[in-house]
């Protein structure tokens, strides 16, 4: 089952600061009246910004900014990295065991709660050609749409992303770990970079995630049928008032 993106742009370790915010540097951006509306739209629906749990992953999500596949920002005022609790506690395990292993570096979130119209809007610019076996259908949805799914790196300790040997979103064969075996062999990947993405994996699935065999970022907390079971689908981002200040800030 396919329930990602594909390739063309990439936001990586270069994106502007703007996208790495919490949902405290929400409140600065926006006004407090814009970030808290969203925020507490949020939490009521049962997301957590994951930096609230663990302050020291790095959030630079690559929807919130133009240089992505669609070519504009679509994350709004909802530029943090929101999840479900239960996920969110699951990053803060995995950064854990990352500390453990590698003192000072950090998870490096692109992705976190999608919300389905978001989802729509990709899909409608694949849709009939040969990329739409990379995105997921809107319907049922992507484990992103429920706050139950991650496009996740890692970070050293200057917060320079690790070569991963492809950026994210890049769809083609080189990016499934089903193949890296044979890639490191053909010289097509370093020994350096699948190891890095081996720790990656071993970070994240020692703290519960189950990753994909067909990308080396996408990871989701807990089975399909069990998110799609007790994990509403959020819709949209959580609408200011109209007229509300915020509205010029966030882009709407
Ligand atoms: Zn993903």
């Amino acid at each position: 089952m396919l329930r990602i993106l594909f390739v063309l742009l990439v936001v990586s370790s270069s994106a502007p600061a703007l996208a790495s915010i919490s949902s405290a540097d929400l409140t600065a951006h926006l006004g407090p009246a814009c970030a808290s509306e969203t925020s507490f739209a949020l939490v009521r629906r049962g997301m957590v910004d994951v930096r609230d749990l663990a302050p020291e992953v790095l959030v630079r999500l690559k929807y919130a900014v133009a240089e992505n596949f669609m070519g504009e920002a679509v994350y709004g005022a909802g530029r943090a990295c929101w999840l479900r609790r239960e996920a969110a506690e699951k990053l803060a395990l995995a950064q854990q065991e990352l500390t453990r292993r590698r003192p000072g570096w950090r998870l490096l979130l692109g992705d976190c709660l999608r919300p389905r119209a978001v989802q729509r809007r990709m899909w409608s610019l694949v849709a009939g050609t040969p990329m739409q076996r990379y995105v997921a259908r809107p319907d049922p949805g992507s484990m992103h749409n429920h706050g139950a799914a991650v496009d996740i790196s890692i970070a050293d300790e200057s917060g320079a992303a690790l070569d991963m040997g492809t950026p994210f979103d890049h769809f083609g064969p080189l990016a499934q770990p089903r193949h890296e075996a044979r890639f490191l062999a053909e010289g097509r990947l370093t020994r350096e970079q699948v190891e890095n993405r081996k720790l990656l994996r071993e970070v994240m699935i020692a703290a519960g995630w189950r990753g994909l065999r067909i990308e080396w970022w996408h990871f989701e907390a807990f089975p399909v049928r069990e998110i799609r079971a007790r994990f509403p689908i959020v819709e949209h981002w959580p609408e200011a008032a109209p007229g509300a200040p915020c509205m010029a800030a966030a882009g709407r």
